[in-house]
């Protein structure tokens, strides 16, 4: 199972949601209950408790068959029941480059696609410039489902989603992956450093280098920002290729 690095930085959050912690919590929980014992749980944390038993339910063995069924069904958070269908990735799955966004919004849910909106289009556009495509690619969201409202994604959503998207990185082996925007950038690096002091650098995941540039839909809203962008891609593309930066 991939596991390249530290994840302390979850615990800005409130402590049960480190996800060695939060499982442990969990499972002390899943005793207690099975013990007839009433669980208490504070009132701020009830919400965000994920559901135990798809949690304990690993998907590191997954082949792509089994995790693609596995998330269409999914109900570890209660995003589930708000989406119109899970939203898993699309592309190549031996693919060298590899996109992180950060979840579907209305059309993506109502399409089942990654990145099909406006800001699809500027990221189809960005991977053409570089020679690639979205069949050559794959590309892939922190979260599978819809944040109501396109609102940020919750921590206890990206946790229970993260081994999802672990494992798409697993199977697919790409040569470089390219965080873009904030919130895949600091859950693929356990970091809360703004993008602007991310980007332009060569980061590792595990064994596998990760760039972070801006996300289409800021730069939608800034278009100054594209310059850099491209600079990014241009460095990931030298990186994938395997050239000394
Ligand atoms: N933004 C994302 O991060 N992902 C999508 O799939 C669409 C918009």
């Amino acid at each position: 199972m991939y596991c390249g690095h530290g994840r302390g930085k979850l615990t800005a959050e409130p402590e049960y949601l480190n996800p060695e912690m939060m499982q442990t919590e969990l499972q002390r929980r899943a005793y207690l209950r099975a013990m007839g014992i009433d669980v208490w749980i504070p009132r701020d944390q009830a919400d965000a408790e994920p559901d135990i038993e798809a949690l304990q339910d690993p998907v590191g063995e997954l082949d792509w068959d089994e995790l693609r069924s596995a998330v269409s069904g999914c109900t570890r958070c209660r995003l589930h029941e708000t989406r119109t269908q899970t939203v898993f990735g699309v592309g190549s799955l031996v693919a060298d480059w590899m996109i992180v966004g950060e979840a579907p919004g209305a059309e993506e849910d109502r399409r089942g696609e990654p990145f099909v909106g406006r800001a699809g289009k500027l990221l189809d556009e960005m991977l053409r410039a570089i020679g690639e495509s979205r069949a050559s690619v794959f590309i892939a969201n922190v979260l599978k489902c819809r944040p109501p409202n396109n609102r940020d994604p919750k921590p206890d959503e990206s946790t229970a989603c993260r081994s999802h998207l672990e494992r798409q990185i697993e199977l697919v082996q790409p040569k470089v992956i390219v965080a873009v925007g904030r919130v895949a950038a600091h859950l693929l690096l356990d970091t809360d450093e703004p993008v602007g002091r991310m980007r332009g650098k060569v980061h590792q995941l595990g064994d596998t280098p990760l760039l972070v540039t801006y996300h289409p839909a800021y730069l939608l809203r800034s278009p100054s920002q594209k310059r850099k962008s491209w600079d990014d891609l241009c460095l990931a593309r030298r990186v994938m290729s395997g050239a000394s930066v």
